[in-house]
């Protein structure tokens, strides 16, 4: 295994903890691996008659604290590793929300870009139908992660119900808004991520009318994020990547246009108005805000020592390996750490739940005064932790969350 195998990262994260918190080794055996893992194979007619069968996992770690909880990714690098990382980090992330919900994550190895509309759906269909009686809105309750959208959760969520033989809304979260879906889960994750920016800003004492961001990911998250910081604080956005590479533009992006263009050709790269730069260019540029909303390792002990921004916000999950970690805090870059800075997707999740349950629904300014109350004070008892025992905001997210999944696994008898 190497430094960027994420399920080892994360085994090695939960390690630093425990030497923290000082948790002796029946409570770091309990954590360290998954509770269950489940392997299956999903079949899809192709629209050319064949059948092909894709891998697919779902991996439910803990659910000391509630039903398991985390998105469905659809990717053709997926594996049980990356999988298994996701669903810890999921679980830790619920905990530091304080959200009654454990930690789970699947994937299917697929590439959702080759397939049409009707394989992806005929693709959504048959996973559900070979995870359906391990998951369930008491048990395990999946939602969007990359590449899999509100559209996926719909047919999922009626694949789910008619095997089940009555509608089953609550079985998964980040559906469409007229069949159970929240107001303000569509860019719930990069609003979440705004507030823990604001709320770092102030600590440090960063004007964010004035601040200039970068972006790196250009997906769901990413691209609300970028709108957002311009809308909601007045931000320069400078710079935005995407697989394919990045564009610059010092004055500040015309975001609407590249919006357009990647809609139109698939990337950001060739933008209007916008020098092309590569990736790793986007990540080391002299930023204030460093938003890094694309997938794992993205920061390593190659680039680490060259980020330039005072804030690195991690809106995607394990961008930031461990040994970049600490050359990051060595030079004093404040990180928001991954579950942290992306938790507004599964906690306006929670609120699709409890819609759900309640059967009433409330307005998008409900949800997100009741996102901003709950990122905000997680990312203060983050940054009391970091304080308190001196330690980076990673390893302070951890001891906070890690805290609250020991206790109840004691008040509960399980260790
Ligand atoms: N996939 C998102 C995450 O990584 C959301 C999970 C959820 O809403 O359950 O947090």
């Amino acid at each position: 295994m190497s430094e960027n195998n994420p399920f080892e990262m994360a085994q090695k994260q939960l390690y630093d903890c425990a030497e923290v918190l000082k948790f002796d080794s029946d409570v770091v055996g309990m954590l360290e691996n998954p509770m269950r893992q489940l392997h299956v194979s999903v079949p899809v007619k192709m629209d050319d008659g064949t059948t092909k069968t894709f891998p697919g996992f779902r991996v439910q770690y803990n659910d000391v604290l509630g039903p398991c909880k985390g998105g469905i990714r659809f990717h053709p690098e997926e594996t049980i590793d990356t999988v298994k990382a996701l669903a810890a980090w999921m679980t830790w992330k619920c905990a530091l929300l304080n959200l009654p919900l454990g930690g789970g994550k699947g994937g299917i190895i697929c590439n959702p870009k080759e397939l049409s509309e009707g394989e992806l759906e005929r693709l959504s269909r048959s996973y559900i139908n070979c995870v359906w009686k391990f998951i369930g809105p008491e048990i395990d309750v999946p939602a969007p992660d990359v590449y899999t959208t509100p559209q996926v959760m719909a047919w999922m969520m009626d694949e789910f119900s008619k095997l089940s033989g009555k509608n089953q809304f609550g079985v998964l979260t980040g559906k469409p808004i007229p069949i159970g879906g929240s107001a303000g889960r569509g860019d719930a994750t990069a609003m979440g991520g705004m507030y823990t920016i604001r709320e770092a800003a102030e600590e440090l004492g960063i004007d964010l009318s004035k601040a200039t961001v970068a972006v790196q990911g250009f997906g769901n998250a990413g691209s609300f994020a970028a709108t957002l910081a311009e809308e909601l604080f007045g931000a320069k956005v400078v710079a935005v990547s995407d697989s394919k590479g990045g564009v610059y533009n010092p004055d500040g992006l015309n975001l609407k246009e590249v919006i357009k263009h990647k809609a139109e050709t698939r990337s950001v790269i060739n933008a209007p108005n916008a020098e092309t730069i590569t990736n790793n260019e986007v990540l080391e540029l002299d930023v204030d805000i460093l938003i890094a909303a694309a997938l794992e390792n993205a920061i390593t002990k190659e680039n680490a020592g060259n980020i330039k921004a005072k804030v690195l916000a991690e809106l995607a999950n394990g961008p930031t390996t461990r040994e970049a970690d600490e050359i990051l805090f060595e030079k004093g870059v404040h990180t928001i750490p991954d579950f942290l800075c992306n938790a507004g997707g599964v906690t306006v999740s929670y609120f699709e739940m409890v819609q759900n349950m309640y059967m009433y629904y409330w307005t998008a300014e409900e949800v997100y005064e009741r996102l901003d109350k709950k990122m905000t004070k997680a990312y203060h008892e983050v940054l009391y932790a970091s304080k308190n025992h001196s330690i980076n905001m990673r390893k302070a997210a951890y001891v906070v969350a890690v805290s609250r999944v020991v206790e109840a696994m004691k008040l509960r008898g399980w260790v």
